[in-house]
């Protein structure tokens, strides 16, 4: 059994990812599966200099530890590329020349559960080939993955039965933009599959990439290897939305900076994922005695930061103060 912590180094790891890793790390070690550190760093603009060995240093200084990586996705472009090719040689994939506009304005169903425009299909059946693609655009084509017209079910180990109606829901999504980057969910299938991960734990806010996911390992050949999926509840703000910058600074090296104990950091964490008899400060060992999955709340925790000015100091104190 093998779980992995992967950070996208698009920014620092916050308040939130801590709680996230935390879990699947406490998890881990209480079942006895391996940790692999794997750093999603495909997406390019969007990329932060410094940012992975930051979040390195974050883990590390938590206490989080690993068994195996870190390992980058930036330098397996070429495993990636192979599982895009054997998906358009069995006629799953094709070339699409759509711009995003293109796309928002043609699509009928107005959005996918996860808020990006379910696509059109206008590029379905249109180019026998990437070449014909090419030559008729005159410009790169992205690779779509051509969804079934199957409902997808699966079962998710933290919220239960789970349901997608691929063709509505989804849509045929990108596997490789037109610059040749696989996009998320090819690599992350590849890539779990590759590293022999059979457990994922991660914030709620992929589980629409769970169906995607499944079928791109059916389309594979790789079913047998799909892993068990437990997707959490997020941190939000008080506003009721994901933790951002307008919540004020929630990264784990602003808390560091301040000297907030790594003790006070877990048992704040810790009191988040519903550990009880936590005070001021925790051990990871602690935290791994008392956490019970089955106890975990299924609701968003909320980071109430007090009000707007008295942000930073409020919550530097409440940190300090354990409250
Ligand atoms: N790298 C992704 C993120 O930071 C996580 C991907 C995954 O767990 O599948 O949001």
């Amino acid at each position: 059994m093998k779980t992995r912590l992967a950070p996208s180094p698009t920014g620092a790891l916050h308040l939130g990812n801590a709680r996230t890793f935390l879990i699947n790390w406490l998890l881990a070690r209480q079942q006895g599966w391996k940790i692999l550190l794997r750093i999603e760093d495909l997406d390019g603009p969007r990329i932060k200099l410094g940012a992975d060995q930051q979040a390195i240093e974050d883990l590390q200084w938590l206490g989080l530890d690993w068994d195996e990586g870190p390992i980058y996705q930036s330098p397996r472009q070429g495993e990636y590329r192979l599982a895009v090719e054997k998906l358009i040689a069995d006629g799953c994939a094709y070339p699409c020349v759509c711009s995003r506009k293109e796309v928002d304005r043609a699509a009928s169903a107005p959005h996918a559960e996860d808020g990006a425009a379910v696509y059109p299909g206008t590029c379905r059946n249109r180019f026998p080939s990437i070449e014909a693609a090419r030559q008729a655009c005159g410009r790169e084509p992205a690779i779509r993955f051509r969804v079934p017209d199957e409902i997808i079910t699966w079962t998710d180990e933290f919220r239960g039965p789970q349901r997608s109606d691929a063709a509505k829901d989804l849509g045929d999504f990108v596997i490789a933009k037109a610059d040749g980057v696989a996009a998320y969910q090819l690599a992350v299938v590849v890539d779990d599959a590759a590293m022999g991960i059979t457990q994922v734990v991660r914030g709620d806010d992929l589980i629409d990439s769970t169906p995607r996911q499944i079928i791109l390992y059916r389309a594979l050949g790789w079913s047998s290897r799909i892993p068990i999926y437990r997707h959490l509840p997020l941190v939000i703000g008080s506003d009721g939305r994901r933790l951002a910058k307008r919540h004020g600074d929630t990264r784990v090296s602003y808390y560091r900076r301040l000297g907030i104990s790594k003790e006070r950091m877990l048992a704040l964490l810790g009191r988040w994922c519903g550990v009880p008899g936590i005070g001021d400060s925790a051990t990871l060992d602690e935290l791994s005695n008392r956490f019970d999955m089955a106890k975990l709340s299924h609701s968003p925790i909320v980071f109430n930061n007090g009000d707007d000015s008295s942000f930073y100091e409020g919550n530097q104190m409440r940190m300090i103060n354990g409250t």
